[in-house]
């Protein structure tokens, strides 16, 4: 999608701090971390949300939760949170789905 920031982060026509990329995701650093470690791993074909995940597409996911596994053993995380956030209220800003990887202090539940 053309005017899409993680599209374009995707793409490489905007810098992001890459931690990983094949041909079907990626994965870079939040530029406002939440967390000693919190990275985001989105699919590089445009889905606007959790919302939009159906059979056609649903590979992308279970190949982005295999790169989140490979990532946070690689990075010798054992304790994480993985979210998605869906809609304005729960907390969505860009709406390209992506998933937070957050490492490294205390979280706490129910989230705020
Ligand atoms: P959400 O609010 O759940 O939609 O998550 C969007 C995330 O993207 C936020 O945590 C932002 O800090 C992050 N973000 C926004 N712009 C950029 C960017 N250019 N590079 C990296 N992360 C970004």
């Amino acid at each position: 999608m053309s005017d899409c920031l993680f599209c374009k982060i995707a793409a490489g026509e905007i810098p992001s701090n890459k931690v990983y990329e094949d041909e079907i995701c990626c994965a870079f650093h939040d530029i406002a971390p939440q967390a000693p470690t919190h990275f985001l791993v989105i699919p590089k074909k445009h889905i606007r949300s959790v919302s939009e995940i159906t059979a056609d597409n649903s590979g992308v996911i279970s190949h982005i939760f295999q790169v989140i596994a490979k990532l946070v053993k690689e990075m010798g995380l054992e304790s994480y949170r993985v979210v998605s956030n869906i809609g304005e209220q729960a907390g969505q800003s860009v709406f390209h789905l992506h998933f937070h990887v957050l490492s490294g202090r205390d979280m706490t539940w129910p989230p705020g």
